[in-house]
């Protein structure tokens, strides 16, 4: 579903030049729900933006649903990430949308016409248990509810993979338990395959079936709860 081949990233000048990444190679198989792992500054978030090139990679190659991303002109993205979801550790809502809003504006973004908007959106809700909020705004919410309603909006468009980037991290406890179940239905229900970046041990416990752990732009260690014995 997902391979990175060699891919590295540097930010930086060319005096100054620091990699982010470095000659990182992964696979992650469809259905998997891989953690990635390590302390800050690691490379977790850069790695996960380059597999729906939010970051372009310097050196390698992303290949996601057997399609080269980093081979892509700008233009010809956006269909290949409306195959890719994301959801950001402060949600990233519209705040001057409703919750309904939020959701219709990954579908009109991908040209789906008004007329099926308005029942994808009630489906959307739906899945995450927030139909009865539709009409709300973002600053009605509790931090759980903004992430369930960043997941619907991740999902509209059917997407066969998301990304979370520290998805529960500015949660309380029982919140992140709600989150991580949602997560876990989202992969067995739709088959999506999720790739979740984060500092938390117990999230990878609890939700992972692949593990990478990242220091200083590498994977250093691997996983798999199927081989090991699984105790990172
Ligand atoms: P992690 O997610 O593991 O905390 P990041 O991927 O955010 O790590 O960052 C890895 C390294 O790359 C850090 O040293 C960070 O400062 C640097 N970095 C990340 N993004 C940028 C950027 N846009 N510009 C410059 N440096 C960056
Ligand atoms: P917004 O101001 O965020 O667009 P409204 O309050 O005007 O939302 O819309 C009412 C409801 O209609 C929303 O809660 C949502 O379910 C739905 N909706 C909003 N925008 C769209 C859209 N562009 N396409 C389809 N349905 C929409």
């Amino acid at each position: 579903m997902i391979t990175l081949q060699g891919v590295s990233k540097y930010f930086g000048g060319t005096d100054r030049r620091q990699a982010a990444v470095e000659e990182v190679t992964l696979h992650i198989e469809a259905g998997d729900i891989h953690g990635i792992v390590g302390s800050s500054g690691a490379g977790k978030s850069t790695l996960l933006r380059m597999i729906n090139m939010l970051e372009r990679p310097d050196q390698g190659t992303v290949t996601v649903n057997g399609e080269r991303l980093n081979e892509l002109p700008e233009r010809r993205l956006r269909p290949a990430r409306q195959q890719i979801g994301m959801i950001f550790q402060q949600f990233n809502l519209l705040h001057n949308r409703t919750v309904g809003g939020n959701v219709a504006a990954s579908l009109e973004l991908a040209g789906v016409p008004r007329s099926r908007r308005q029942q994808r959106v009630r489906e959307c809700l739906e899945q995450v248990g927030l139909l009865d909020k539709l009409n709300e705004y973002p600053a009605q919410l509790s931090g759980g509810q903004k992430q369930r309603v960043a997941i619907a909006r991740a999902i509209a468009n059917h997407p066969r993979v998301l990304l979370c980037d520290e998805p529960t991290s500015a949660l309380d406890p029982r919140s992140t338990s709600g989150i991580l179940e949602l997560l876990q239905q989202i992969n067995e229900q739709l088959g999506v395959t999720i790739v979740i970046v984060t500092h938390e041990m117990d999230v990878v416990k609890r939700l992972c079936s692949t593990v990478s752990v990242m220091e200083h732009g590498r994977i250093t260690e691997s996983y798999s709860r199927e081989h090991d014995s699984f105790a990172p």
